[in-house]
């Protein structure tokens, strides 16, 4: 199969979306845009186009799927009851990175959630993903456009590296704002938790709804026995060839400790305004703010694999900072929870 590029932009019209569309209405799959991360999009309520998603990424069977909508009564047809909770999260974050899981209504297939009775649901914020869902008229199933465990895609040329001769098109949108997955939150418990971070904070959840649990497997290694809330959590993740390490503490301390290494395949992962003095090759990941990070975490653990990179050590974000926990759940996932303390 040829995979076919097409860049559309916010100002092109509906005669742009129309090839995208019609593979959409055929059962086919295409990589789209979104505020977040680039998406692997088919239609929800199609068992084939659901079935052609997991082909493509080589998603476990058991890693349920976000279904994207462009306005909030769209929800009242995939779930079977829409929460005070729900409208208010969606007041304030949709469109946005939030995704809530809520019961599921029948017309969703089993598939779409991997059995699950309960459905993920997220209104993307950015424009070209909103006119396709409008346009293909119907809601899109979409998980990340990656191979299943490599790094999410950013950029449209990530899911080419990773998709293509598997699905027919990719929308290129040009490169994602927020750079993680989207906060994963759910409202089927009495207490509304947590099980992914992502651009929508804690305290901004928290603010909306009072008490939010946080799942533990947010920021700790599944233990062998402990019943996951999120399939997804199983799962290696976010993962270059290369070896992640994380290595916490001053920039200082971290200097000296990867400075006892030498070699060419090895690196070291650093903030915008580091990598003096170091006796390996560095690459970038941000300022040391939070948005920062997110936004070039996975083109950078990405460009790790291009420079051929085997072992990475990685600075260690500051963890007392609340809005560090997407990043700090990713780059945990991707070192395989792999830290030094320095
Ligand atoms: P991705 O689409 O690659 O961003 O991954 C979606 C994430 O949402 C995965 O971690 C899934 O396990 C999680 N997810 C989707 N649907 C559900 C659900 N019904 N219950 C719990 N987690 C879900
Ligand atoms: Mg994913």
């Amino acid at each position: 199969m040829n995979t076919e590029l097409v860049k559309i932009s916010v100002t092109d019209g509906e005669q742009k979306y129309i090839k995208a569309a019609d593979y959409l209405k055929g059962g086919q799959v295409v990589g789209m845009p979104t505020e977040t991360v680039y998406g692997l999009a088919g239609n929800a309520y199609s068992p084939d186009a659901v079935k052609r998603i997991f082909e493509a990424k080589g998603r476990p069977q058991d890693n349920p799927l976000i279904v994207h909508i462009s306005e909030f009564s769209q929800l009242y047809e995939l779930v079977s009851e829409v929460p005070d909770k729900a409208k208010k999260l969606a007041d304030e974050f949709w469109p946005g990175p939030l995704t809530m899981i809520l019961p599921k209504s029948d017309k969703v297939p089993l598939c779409v959630t991997a059995g699950l009775d309960t459905v993920a649901v997220r209104c993307p914020s950015h424009p070209v993903a909103r006119r396709l869902i409008e346009i293909s008229g119907m809601p899109l199933a979409a998980p990340s456009a990656n191979l299943s465990g490599k790094p999410s895609p950013t950029k449209a040329e990530h899911v080419f590296e990773d998709l293509n001769g598997r699905i027919p098109m990719i929308i290129d949108g040009g490169e994602c704002d927020e750079g993680v997955e989207s906060t994963v939150i759910t409202l089927a418990t009495p207490v509304p938790k947590l099980l992914r971070p992502g651009n929508v904070t804690l305290s901004q959840l928290k603010s909306v709804l009072g008490d939010v649990q946080v799942d533990n497997a947010v920021l700790n290694p599944l233990k062998a026995d402990e019943k996951v809330s999120s399939p997804g959590m199983k799962y290696k993740h976010y993962s270059p060839e290369a070896e992640i390490i994380l290595v916490r503490g001053s920039y200082e301390s971290f200097k000296n400790y990867v400075n006892g290494f030498s070699g060419e395949n090895i690196y070291a992962m650093v903030f915008d305004n580091e990598g003096e003095g170091l006796s390996v090759l560095s690459i970038k990941y941000g300022k040391e703010d939070y948005k920062n990070l997110a936004h070039s975490l996975f083109d950078s653990l990405r460009e790790l694999d291009k420079k051929g990179a085997q072992k990475c050590f990685v600075r260690y974000p500051d963890e007392n900072n609340d809005d560090n926990l997407a990043v700090l759940n990713r780059l945990l996932r991707a070192a395989g929870f792999k830290v030094i303390d320095v």
